[in-house]
């Protein structure tokens, strides 16, 4: 049977009393199957003997003869101290709580030893110890062949009142009574292949190892089917959505830009539809070689969507026309699912506006949704002066625009005389009804969970009789995904990934800058503007209010406002803009800073994502090490936006630590959002990376997906190749 099957109690075990079940239940062990899955956090390994004299490298595990009994203290303190030695040395072994040792142990036994010595009071000490008595009287040389507690001891992560001695005893039992019965769950032909151990075999390893090497080949079974399986899931998942499987591996861009140049553009050339010809004679550039990739890929999964929904509709027509029942469509109908990541600036929205193109010209309707009012009001604009001249109806809807107009809005949406739609989440609230949504962009929404991507695809037209939304959706991050994120919480969407920046960009040159010294950031920048460019300064809180939670050692985007427009740039204008000004204000300074009437804009994070000003050449970041590193590389993207040298300054607090210090310099050293990223991982560690699984609604026992990456990338190929023979 299945391992998670054996759902017999606990309690059922010999030597598992009532006091014993209640203590596991802590642990959250209630069945023999959470049992043998308790799996030791590291092992005691006493395969070989470390003598008393060898305290200093390790464990002592040794042959000793007790050789006197002493006590020290009174009363409830009164303790035995039982003298020993073995052939190198002799110590003390202090019995705390332990007085019924001395009857145990007595004068001239020789018992095996394992414990952790140190020298204290001049004396070679231990008061964690073990011990098993080998025999009531003798020497120590008579017990030179194998100890009888050595071996490989697992060691448990427990609860207080458990021993371990108690939990190896339980597991050995289990093991005894039910580990023959527990079946593979692996298909036969991938354990040999991978040379994987059957799981009765691995299961038995990993509680009682023979030597050590058996832990390591029993986790990598263990890690490797628990990472099948969750591809496996993946895989179905994307199966039922849309009859499909993902990419198997992310494709790196390295291997993207090994496409010929002409192959790329021959493909994007043929695949464009003509509305999206129409954009690309407006466009003042051409397009990036990843974006026209991005968007052939794009093109052939929408076309196959069309195709597919269109046969299937057809299949109903023509039944309904005969009176015949339509025959079981095999799979859901093919959808777009993609992420499409891209450094910060490297035109994502634009490829965005293309695909919508492709859909608009089978009549359906585009809905874009933004994290921020600020960014959706910049993407309706955009839009708007790009598509209103190809006759596309563009509009705009956020929690904010007031009733009358709404009311007339959310008609005509409903009526399907509006093509593109651009907000924020509005957008998919129930009051939103949509005459034939068929495309979801979602810009910067990286984070979004599975379920809500759900409640999106059900805004989609459902095709009667059938399982199948036909929605597409396209999920665009700017915060590069490291590989072990896309290939597990997003694991079931394809990836198309954008690479090289717009022609003529120059990387932002990046200063660090000590606090108290940040004048000399102020005159750099002062240079800047007097050469007609403007400038962003951006602070960790709004204001000062000492009350809530607000920190007051930060530095507020309030209080330097006022300083920095009238002790620093007093002859430029300067604005306020965070999250707590009203909206329609927000926007009239933001669009007052597009258009370059206001110079400065000192700024809390609100600025973080998507905001597009290429005549900003300069952003200082206060209090820098605040921030996120991934949050850090974001803000900066908000200048070197056009041809122009680019400039970061990053003011860091006294107090910094070293891994502060270290972000910082990863900043300075690139600014490739992918190696960021990485080294954030890094440096966070993999706990941090286990913690944004779990918010994706996924977890894992056994497997860690930063430091089992390579059995990962393993597992899912094996379970994608298992599932389509499968489905
Ligand atoms: P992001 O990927 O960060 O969302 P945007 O879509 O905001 O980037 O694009 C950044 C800027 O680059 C915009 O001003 C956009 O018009 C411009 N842009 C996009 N594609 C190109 C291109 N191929 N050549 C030059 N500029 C481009
Ligand atoms: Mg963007």
């Amino acid at each position: 049977m299945k391992l998670a099957d054996i759902k017999n109690p606990v309690g059922t075990l010999p030597g598992a009393g009532p006091s014993a079940v209640k203590l596991f239940a802590k642990l959250n062990i209630f069945t023999v199957a959470d049992l043998l899955q308790f799996y030791p956090k590291e092992y005691d390994d006493r395969t070989e003997r470390r003598p008393l004299s060898a305290f200093a490298s390790g464990k002592v595990h040794t042959a000793a003869q007790i050789t006197a009994h002493e006590w020290f203290g009174y009363g409830k303190m009164h303790t035995l101290k039982l003298i020993v030695s073995d052939d190198s040395a002799s110590a003390v072994l202090i019995a705390f709580n332990r007085p019924f040792l001395e009857k145990a142990f007595p004068v001239g036994s020789v018992i095996s030893l394992t414990g952790t010595f140190s020298i204290r009071y001049g004396e070679l000490q231990s008061s964690s110890f073990e011990a098993v008595k080998l025999a009531d009287n003798g020497t120590t040389d008579e017990f030179s062949g194998p100890l009888p507690d050595s071996g490989i001891l697992p060691v448990y992560p427990l609860t207080e009142g458990l021993n371990q001695k108690n939990v190896r005893k339980t597991i050995t039992a289990a093991l005894n009574q039910y580990g023959a019965f527990i079946d593979n769950e692996l298909p036969a032909p991938l354990i040999a292949d991978r040379k994987l151990l059957s799981k009765q075999q691995a299961i038995r390893s990993i509680h009682e190892p023979a030597k050590a090497d058996d832990v390591a080949a029993a986790r990598h079974t263990l890690i490797y089917e628990e990472l099948f399986h969750f591809q496996c899931a993946l895989a179905q998942r994307a199966w039922n959505h849309r009859g499909t499987l993902p990419d198997v591996s992310l494709t790196l861009p390295e291997q993207q830009l090994n496409t010929a140049a002409e192959t790329n553009e021959k493909a994007f050339k043929s695949s464009l539809s003509p509305l999206q010809q129409q954009l690309l004679e407006r466009l003042p550039f051409p397009l990036t070689g990843d974006q026209k990739r991005v968007i052939t890929e794009m093109n052939s999964d929408l076309d196959r969507g069309y195709c597919e929904r269109n046969n299937l509709l057809n299949a109903i027509d023509e039944a309904a026309k005969t009176g015949k029942i339509p025959a079981a469509p095999q799979h859901p109908v093919f959808t777009m699912s993609r992420l499409l990541q891209g450094d910060v600036g490297s035109g994502k929205t634009l490829v965005a506006l293309f695909v919508c193109l492709r859909v608009i010209s089978w009549k359906g309707q585009c809905a874009l949704m933004a994290p921020t009012e600020i960014l959706a009001r910049q993407h309706a604009e955009t839009a708007a002066q790009l598509l209103e001249p190809l006759g596309i109806h563009v509009a705009f809807l956020t929690g904010n625009v007031k009733t009358a107009g709404r009311t007339q809005l959310l008609k005509a949406l409903k009526d399907g005389l509006i093509d593109i739609i651009i907000g924020t989440h509005a957008l998919f609230s129930p009051q939103v009804q949509y005459n034939d949504l068929e495309l979801a962009v979602i810009d910067e929404q990286h984070r979004f969970g599975v379920l809500q991507r759900q409640a999106i695809i059900e805004k989609g037209r459902r095709i009667t009789g059938t399982s199948s939304y036909t929605l597409h959706l396209l999920m665009m991050s700017a915060t590069p995904i490291p590989q072990t994120l896309a290939l597990t919480v997003f694991g079931d969407l394809d990836m198309s990934v954008l690479h090289t920046m717009p022609a003529g960009r120059k990387p932002v040159i990046t200063y660090l800058v000590r606090e108290g010294h940040e004048t000399n950031a102020y005159e750099a920048v002062r240079k800047e503007l007097r050469n007609g460019h403007q400038a962003y300064f951006v602070y960790p809180a709004i204001d000062s209010t000492k009350g809530g939670e607000t920190d007051s050692t930060l530095k507020s985007a309030e209080e330097m406002f006022a300083f920095l427009s009238q002790n620093v740039y007093s002859e430029f204008k300067c604005a306020l803009v965070h999250s707590r000004i009203d909206e329609t204000e927000q926007e009239k300074i933001l669009s007052d800073f597009r258009s370059g009437s206001i110079r400065i804009l000192a700024a809390t994070t609100v600025i973080e994502v998507g905001v597009d000003v290429p005549n900003a050449t300069c952003i200082v970041i206060e209090q820098a090490d605040r921030f996120g590193l991934a949050q850090l590389h974001q803000l900066r993207g908000r200048v070197g936006r056009s041809s122009a040298q680019s400039y970061c300054f990053l003011v860091y607090g006294k107090d910094i630590t070293e891994t502060g210090v270290e972000r910082m310099k990863v900043l300075r050293q690139s600014t490739d959002g992918f190696y960021i990223a990485e080294q954030d991982l890094k440096l966070r560690g993999p706990g941090e990376v286990t913690g944004t699984i779990q918010a994706g609604n996924l977890s894992l026992g056994i497997a860690d997906i930063v430091r089992d990456h390579d059995v990962l990338l393993q597992a899912r190929a094996d379970a994608f190749t298992y599932m389509k023979n499968k489905l």
